[in-house]
């Protein structure tokens, strides 16, 4: 399959910032334009509600955003399904109180959706430690009229925990930086050029990183739930990783293990390779996505818990 059939195959999904309307509106609106609801792969004019991303449509792949003006005014955000699947799992509460960090945040896409879901409320931190992406999402959190977003340019892994900012964090986002996010790097032409071994380094050394990432977020004291997400597809950056983390001084002080299936997306069908993990069941608490094969790109998603939190959502 090469990358223009794979497109082909992959709607375009346009997601509702509930920032700005609703749902009911959007569709009202796609209907004043002609669409109709029916399937965008049969008709061009035909759009679909996702079946797992609330406030997530499905549109025809050919169809066109850029110049659109629900595009331009962050009506709508162009952010395919896979990667609107963190900040749903993550499930942020829309407090007054709630304290909630994106530790790797630009472009912003998953930051404005997190703050879509916290409903504009109580406080979001939103880092980021390049200075050139910073500012792009800095344009993007103003175009989606984010009002609880704090962007910070600055280096997750230096921030404190011990900071009585951060005291009352309870989740965090953790979609570092992974070798699927220069897209064809690792499924491409130079990832291609490049030997097993150069892959293998270049894996083992943005594996030691994302670790060291997942570990400093177990160390806020009031953090309840962490998301650990990456666009690559491999275990070495995905299953090894959580599987370290578990197994790390970190999480064991603080008590974390994996949330289970049933509070992880349970509907999906494709979950983490058993044979990675120490158990059937962690395995089947991670969330994976095949390009090509789910209508989506290559994805992976994790979610641990506290032991103690008992977790209400049923995500
Ligand atoms: N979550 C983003 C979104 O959905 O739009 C995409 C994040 S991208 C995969 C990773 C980002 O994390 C990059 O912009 C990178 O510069 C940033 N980053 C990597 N390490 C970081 C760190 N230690 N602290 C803060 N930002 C970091």
């Amino acid at each position: 399959q090469t990358g223009d059939e794979r497109a082909a195959k992959i709607p375009r999904y346009v997601r509702v910032n509930a920032t700005c309307w609703d749902m009911e509106d959007a569709v009202k609106e796609f209907k004043s334009r002609g669409y109709a609801l029916s399937n965008p792969f049969e008709h061009k004019k035909g759009f679909q509600k996702d079946e797992h991303v609330p406030n997530l449509l499905l549109f025809s792949p050919e169809s066109q955003w850029v110049e659109d003006e629900l595009y331009k005014s962050g009506k709508v955000i162009l952010q395919d399904k896979a990667s609107c699947f963190p900040a749903h799992i993550l499930s942020p509460p829309a407090l007054d109180s709630a304290v909630v960090i994106d530790a790797t945040a630009a472009p912003g896409n998953k930051t404005s959706h997190l703050s879509a879901l916290m409903r504009g409320q109580g406080k979001l931190y939103a880092f980021e430690r390049d200075k050139r992406r910073f500012g792009t999402l800095q344009m993007m959190l103003q175009k989606a009229k984010c009002r609880n977003v704090e962007p910070v340019n600055a280096d997750f892994l230096t921030t404190s925990p011990e900071d009585s900012k951060f005291s009352a964090v309870t989740h965090i986002l953790l979609d570092p930086s992974c070798s699927g996010s220069a897209p064809g790097r690792t499924q491409g032409p130079v990832a291609e050029l490049e030997s097993t071994e150069e892959q293998e380094s270049r894996l083992n050394k943005l594996a030691g990183f994302q670790l060291m990432m997942i570990k400093h977020a177990m160390k806020f004291p009031s953090v309840q739930r962490i998301v650990y997400s990456t666009c690559s597809i491999h275990a070495t950056e995905n299953e090894h990783v959580v599987r370290a983390a578990l197994e790390s001084e970190e999480s064991k002080a603080g008590h974390f293990k994996l949330a289970p299936r049933k509070d992880v997306l349970p509907t999906w069908h494709r979950r983490g390779i058993p044979e990675e993990m120490n158990s059937p069941d962690d395995g089947e608490s991670l969330v994976r996505c095949s390009p090509g094969e789910d209508a989506t790109n290559g994805f992976f998603v994790s979610l641990f818990i506290r032991e103690s939190s008992s977790s209400s959502s049923k995500r």
